[in-house]
């Protein structure tokens, strides 16, 4: 149909944008697990949670059984309750903003910066109200936001800053994992996320009150009838699988830098560039972003998709929350984020990517020719 169909690759690789390895030490750990108790409360998740603290340098670990139950944990912990208001970004998933409708609270969105997905300070100023108590933000696949001067904007309006790093195991700004930089801050363990236990999530903080809102939430207020709370425990079993593949993860999260390194030297196209990166972030690669200057960026994602080159923008049909039917009583403008997800696309740089793959996707870029 155009003249790109004739000079590049058609599809001669289908590249996966799944990272399943196989960890060796899974079923040793699993048959240790199998020897004492299976539930939340075992040691098993009590040295998951511990690992989990020392690897991310934080005070404390809360175990959970998914990155929604983070998020529903730890809105509870900072006080979110009915009527209230949460702030976030409308560049997230629905994941994340479904938590915040199920605690009967309010989902405010507020726009992102300009060059990517951390929530503008002078969105925030304007929208925050008297109800408002939480902030969520939501570096998208692993890119750092200013979390930094987000927490500061936050402790001035008084409210908490819930960060979902459910993309960003060890990414990193000024050399610190970004959950230092929040109040609390959530985790994904779904197979699809860097750190893997089929389902389950974790939280982080550093202030021991807001750890003990968390664990107390998430075991039924520890029956003690006192306390209100669910069962978001995660059981054992997965607790001994991100236990022992934590032990990975640094390795994998090197391999992806690399892998987008690579990657980088070998993309030429003058309309697609590597997204920003904030002054002293290091991104874990969880997926390399592009941005686009095509006049047609989904002709260009629709070119690399049928060369075996997957898109999230295009699997997850990404746009603003309050554009999706079921949110949009809560639109609330936010330009910033709209242009970002239609000016970007997605690259897989997992360790399961191999060099040709790498060259092949810079290769087939470098190629395009708009129509
Ligand atoms: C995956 C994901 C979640 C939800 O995590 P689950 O473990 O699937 O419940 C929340 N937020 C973001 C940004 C995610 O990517």
């Amino acid at each position: 149909m155009t003249d790109t169909t004739l000079t590049a690759p058609a599809a001669s690789r289908v590249i996966s944008d799944k990272y399943r390895p196989s960890y060796p030490d899974d079923l040793g750990a699993l048959e240790q697990a199998l020897r004492g108790a299976l539930s939340g409360t075992s040691d098993t998740v009590a040295a998951y949670e511990q690992a989990l603290a020392a690897w991310f340098d934080s005070r404390d670990a809360v175990a959970v059984s998914s990155g929604g139950a983070a998020l529903s944990v730890a809105l509870y912990a900072a006080g979110v309750r009915p009527g209230d208001d949460v702030l976030l970004t409308p560049s997230s998933p629905l994941c994340t903003v479904y938590p915040i409708i199920a605690a009967g609270a309010n989902p405010v969105f507020v726009d992102t910066r300009r060059h990517g997905f951390g929530a503008d300070p002078a969105s925030v100023r304007e929208r925050i109200g008297a109800r408002a108590r939480a902030i969520i933000d939501i570096p998208m696949w692993g890119y750092p936001t200013e979390v930094d001067q987000l927490k500061q904007q936050a402790e001035q309006a008084g409210v908490r800053l819930i960060l979902d790093l459910a993309h960003s195991h060890g990414t990193t700004l000024h050399g610190k994992p970004l959950s230092h930089y929040g109040h609390l801050s959530c985790f994904s363990t779904h197979e699809r996320k860097p750190l893997a236990t089929g389902e389950g999530g974790f939280i982080l903080t550093d202030d021991p009150e807001l750890a003990k809102h968390c664990r107390d939430y998430s075991r039924f207020g520890n029956l003690n009838g006192v306390d209100f709370g669910l069962n978001y425990k995660l059981a054992a079993l997965p607790a001994a699988l991100g236990h022992s593949r934590l032990a990975t993860l640094t390795e994998q999260i090197d391999r992806r830098r690399s892998n987008a390194r690579r990657f980088l030297q070998g993309l030429r196209h003058p309309k697609v560039h590597e997204k920003q990166i904030i002054a002293g972030g290091n991104p874990n690669y969880y997926f390399l972003n592009l941005e686009l200057g095509f006049a047609d960026n989904r002709a260009f994602i629709d070119y690399l998709d049928e060369r075996g080159i997957p898109s999230d923008i295009k699997r997850y049909g990404c746009k603003a929350l309050y554009q999706f039917p079921a949110l949009k009583q809560y639109r609330l403008d936010c330009p910033n984020a709209e242009a970002l997800l239609a000016g970007m696309t997605t690259i897989p740089v997992h360790p399961a990517i191999s060099e040709q793959d790498l060259d092949y996707m810079a290769s087939c870029i470098n190629l395009y020719e708009a129509p």
